[in-house]
């Protein structure tokens, strides 16, 4: 099977090609800026706004006077931004209808200009790009060292098709994201059936009885996060000293954003690798997030993330996922033998069985009751 899959890993750049690539991010940032513009200004004036490919050729016809500074670019930067704001748009169309049938519930996120204050941001390449071991060759840039080597798949001898290269930037780090298509055919796994209760005491409850820890980065770290933040408000702005607290706290962010990643993906590789079907909840995330007490730890679980990992790496690995409607009442149920403790709360960390005389942790009897599901439904498929 042909799965397009991406690899990101850091670049050692030299100052010139910092400037090099702060310039092409430069030139991303003002191409979709004046983009978005356009688009606003099409929509008013005539009722429909100009696509990627108009907005192109109008971009190219400007460098020849008002915008020279863009030759120093590769042509790929600012026409791979056009194609971002189109999807953009796309996305927010799609949300917009998702909303008004009811198949959504959160916010729908018009477009909106990109600030140098969210960072130098970020830009792709598409055309003549090479891998190799230790880096790697890309239109304008030339030659980027990686920081690891062996970690991208090497054009030509890996046999993949490498379809594009974005190169971003995040608290003073330069880092590459390739695209590749590749053959991934995995035979089926043939590990075991596993339950998944995802939660915010504990990242995550498996009903074999696995406990995985949960980071908590933001809610450890928040204090340290809330010092910086204040370190930055009592500096004057436009000062050196302001510069400098704000890349203490992005330091930190980035920090935060990397254990967290890395804790997610070792937890779903590991799942996909091992388990031949992993079942998890539909939680409503969106309408979770609401309540504001609790939307600090989810959104620091990362549910929404951990189901979007788990399931793209299953089709790698030759596992399945198995969704369960949120309404199954998986904390309610008495695993062993299907009695309703109507009257649990969220507060209630043990379950108790009246009938069986059950007692388990409630996450635990959830991810049991989150297999048994999955069990039930493979039956009722083969008869
Ligand atoms: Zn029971």
């Amino acid at each position: 099977m042909l799965v397009v899959r991406a690899y990101k890993t850091e670049l050692d750049l030299t100052h010139a090609q910092i400037t090099a690539c702060e310039q092409h991010a430069g030139a991303a940032r003002y191409a979709y800026n004046w983009g978005l513009r356009r688009k606003q200004e099409g929509y008013q004036q005539t009722g429909t706004s100009p696509s990627a490919i108009d907005l192109h050729r109008e971009l190219n016809a400007l460098k020849k006077t008002t915008l020279p500074w863009m030759y120093a670019v590769s042509k790929c930067a600012p026409q791979e931004a056009l194609r971002n704001l189109d999807r953009a748009f796309a996305h927010y169309f799609r949300r917009c209808q998702q909303k008004q049938t009811g198949q959504w519930h959160g916010n729908v996120g018009y477009p909106h200009p990109k600030s140098k204050k969210q960072g130098l941001g970020s830009f792709r390449l598409t055309g003549s790009l090479h891998i190799g071991v230790a880096a790697i060759q890309l239109p304008r840039l030339g030659r980027l060292r990686l920081k690891e080597r062996g970690y991208l798949p090497t054009t030509p001898t890996d046999g993949v098709k490498l379809l594009s290269a974005t190169i971003s930037e995040q608290a003073g780090h330069w880092y590459v994201s390739v695209q590749v298509e590749q053959d991934q055919t995995a035979p089926d796994n043939a590990g075991p059936v596993v339950g998944v209760d995802l939660g915010i005491k504990v990242l995550a409850t498996l009903s074999d009885g696995t406990v995985i820890a949960n980071p908590k980065p933001l809610k450890l770290q928040l204090k340290k996060i809330k010092r910086l933040h204040k370190a930055v408000t009592r500096k004057h702005k436009g000062s050196n000293n302001r510069k400098k607290a704000v890349r203490k706290l992005g330091a930190q962010y980035r920090r935060v954003a990397n254990q967290r990643a890395n804790t997610l993906h070792r937890l779903t590789t590991r799942l996909a690798k091992t388990k031949a079907v992993i079942v998890i909840e539909d939680l409503y995330v969106a309408g979770m997030l609401k309540n504001h007490h609790l939307a600090q730890a989810i959104a620091d679980a990362g549910f929404a993330e951990f189901r979007r990992q788990v399931t793209y790496k299953a089709t790698w690995y030759g596992s399945h996922v198995v969704v369960v409607s949120r309404w199954e009442p998986t904390s309610k149920r008495c695993s062993q033998c299907g009695w309703r403790d109507a009257d649990l709360t969220l507060a209630d960390r043990v379950f108790r069985c009246e009938a069986c005389g059950l007692i388990l942790d409630r996450d635990l009897n959830a991810a049991r009751n989150l297999a048994d599901l999955a069990r039930l439904a493979a039956s009722s498929a083969d008869n």
